[in-house]
């Protein structure tokens, strides 16, 4: 385990492993590029925040506010609806987005949000995630910038066995994980999606407008997971309902029987939810929704 002191002054770090040195070097310059701080501040907070962690497991302790750190989750879990984790004081059909606000704070023309990527991810799955981040960056006024102590809100990229892929539905205060497994959520689409509810987003196909668009064919759904396909009252912001938006679902999602459970109400639209990645449209709303300035 790295050690850390104090040397004139400045924090440094000892490590008697050179391949973790030479990796976590690796992964800081790849956070650098994003962001271009400071790599050894990078490096340092990377440390801090996994020695807490290690720490917090070892007492089985909560992670403790002034340690800005998310609570863990084998302490804390949120009660999930597909990919989307609720907070208990809200309903189901309540978009908390809709109902108290979940936007991200403005500073000027960006929006500054810090992120925090899991130590356990390779090299490859970090970049997977950073590249995504930086589509964020290129494309709207989100500024995904590396996470430092002094900041209170911010995203935690995590990765656990059996934990899947979710997030929660825009700013909840404080750090708060976005859960994207190793081996199973690193596609570009997924961390988008995922990336997305955490901006405040909810799934295309539960627009309180959907039904002019889609038909939801309950018969075909498992029973179980029928709650998933239920309308919310989103704020659509003007913007068409999309297709081609990755917070799609596909056509056969939750089926029980091999059927469509989706089918476009236009004969023109034969596939959906297949998405690489963010849509037109997607990135027009994340610009409409934080109220970026057109370039
Ligand atoms: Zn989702």
């Amino acid at each position: 385990m790295p050690s850390l002191h104090k040397s004139g002054g400045i924090l440094s770090v000892n490590n008697s492993s050179t391949k973790y040195n030479k990796r976590k070097g690796k992964i800081t310059m790849t956070q650098d590029k994003i962001s271009n701080k400071s790599r050894q501040n990078s490096y340092i907070t990377a440390i801090i925040l996994q020695l807490h962690e290690l720490k917090a497991k070892e007492n089985k302790l909560v992670f403790r506010r002034d340690l800005k750190s998310p609570k863990l989750l084998e302490e804390n879990k949120p009660k999930r609806y597909d990919d989307i984790a609720m907070p208990k004081i809200f309903k189901r059909n309540a978009d908390p987005c809709t109902i108290v606000g979940c936007k991200w704070f403005k500073s000027g023309e960006h929006v500054y949000i810090p992120y925090y990527i899991d130590t356990n991810y390779s090299p490859e799955e970090r970049h997977q995630i950073l590249a995504v981040l930086q589509r964020f960056n290129k494309s709207t006024c989100i500024r995904f910038v590396p996470f430092k102590l002094k900041n209170s809100d911010y995203l935690y990229f995590y990765t656990r066995p059996n934990e899947g892929c979710w997030s929660y539905i825009g700013r909840q205060g404080g750090g708060q994980f976005i859960s994207l497994e190793r081996n199973k959520c690193l596609r570009t689409s997924t961390v988008s999606h995922e990336v997305l509810h955490a901006l405040g987003f909810n799934h295309e196909q539960v627009r309180i407008d959907r039904d002019e668009y889609i038909r939801v064919l309950f018969q075909n759904i498992k029973p179980e997971q029928r709650f998933n396909f239920w309308k919310v009252r989103t704020n659509n912001m003007g913007s068409p309902y999309d297709y081609n938006s990755v917070m799609h679902y596909k056509k056969y999602a939750f089926s029980k029987n091999g059927q469509p459970t989706i089918a476009a109400r236009s004969h023109q639209i034969h596939s959906f939810g297949n998405s690489y990645g963010m849509s037109n449209t997607d990135i027009d709303r994340v610009n409409k929704l934080y109220n970026c300035r057109k370039n």
